[in-house]
């Protein structure tokens, strides 16, 4: 038989699929319904980064108690990734493609994800980016640089695309970020169709996109409505399940603005907490789906029951 570089990837992720420690009724406990869509959280690794990379801006006095609150010890933290899929009318519809192999090896493991409910990349049929950094973009091409998900649309908003295909970026970043902004170039220009959408969009049936800028210029959260059923992916809009939740209005060093990116958090709190909308976050845990309550200083991140 021939192995195109297609069915290849297919064989590989057959076969890792045999070895996943994985049980799958971690995959059941991370779905819900919108209406008739079934929405999956399907987990791409994790992440292992610096905690001042996220802490450093943070007013330092009060911070220690608040670390305690969440057992955060250490300089080294372990985000998880959540890429969600929705599932609708014939339409496998998946919201960012997860690292690929080459950002960490503790992520990159979506086509496994997807194997383990019976698909392939092939099955995809529109890829929808919450922003550019490389946990949710890089995975969008294959080893041999080509589209992962071959047969999908990809959608991105506009003034995101703009921004890492805007040659000055790879300078203004900081040089700490200066691969993002070279990686995210070169993926974006290697996607043969890129659609891009604005603030308020329905960008596919059901599917609204909602402007949550300040992690990246133009990040985007995406409210997933049915009738009076609705769920809201917010991507990295609400970044962690700890400090984020209990202290929404302090700068976080993820946050390329820092100001812009504390606002977001805040106007995104109020309303999914005062309408107990469903939300589905990249790096929260336990699939990352759940509801925001307010608690007595700030909110905290109640996990969906599986
Ligand atoms: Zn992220």
């Amino acid at each position: 038989m021939t192995l195109t570089r297609r069915t290849l990837l297919g064989r590989l992720g057959a076969g890792l699929a045999l070895t996943a420690t994985t049980p799958l009724r971690l995959w059941s406990a991370t779905e819900t319904k919108i209406g008739a869509a079934r929405i999956t959280s399907l987990s791409d690794g994790h992440l292992v980064l610096p905690a001042g990379f996220m802490f450093d801006p943070m007013p330092q006095a009060e911070l220690p108690l608040l670390l305690a609150r969440y057992g955060l010890e250490g300089d080294t933290l372990r985000p998880d990734c959540n890429v969600t899929l929705m599932q609708s009318e014939g339409r496998n519809i998946l919201f960012d493609a997860g690292s690929g192999a080459s950002f960490q090896d503790s992520a990159g493991e979506l086509v496994d994800a997807l194997d383990a409910i019976g698909l392939t990349p092939d099955d995809i049929t529109e890829v929808v980016f919450t922003h550019g950094h490389p946990d949710h973009l890089w995975g969008v091409l294959d080893d041999f640089d080509d589209p992962l998900f071959a047969n999908a649309r990809h959608l991105i908003g506009r003034i995101e695309r703009d921004y890492w295909l805007d040659p000055a970026t790879v300078d203004q970043i900081g040089v700490d970020r200066a691969s993002f902004a070279v990686g995210a170039a070169r993926r974006l220009e290697a996607l043969e169709t890129l659609e891009t959408f604005e603030d308020g969009d329905e960008i596919l049936p059901g599917v609204a996109a909602v402007a949550t800028f300040g992690h990246t210029p133009g990040h985007m959260s995406f409210e997933i409505r049915e009738g009076g059923d609705a769920l809201m992916v917010v991507g990295d809009a609400i970044g962690n399940h700890h400090l984020a939740f209990a202290r929404p209005h302090w700068p976080s060093g993820a946050d390329q603005d820092r100001a812009m990116g504390a606002e977001t958090r805040v106007r995104l709190m109020q309303r999914l907490a005062s309408e107990r909308m469903t939300m589905i976050g990249y790096h929260l845990p336990e699939g990352g789906m759940g509801h925001v309550e307010a608690a007595e200083d700030g909110y905290r991140f109640v996990p969906l029951e599986g």
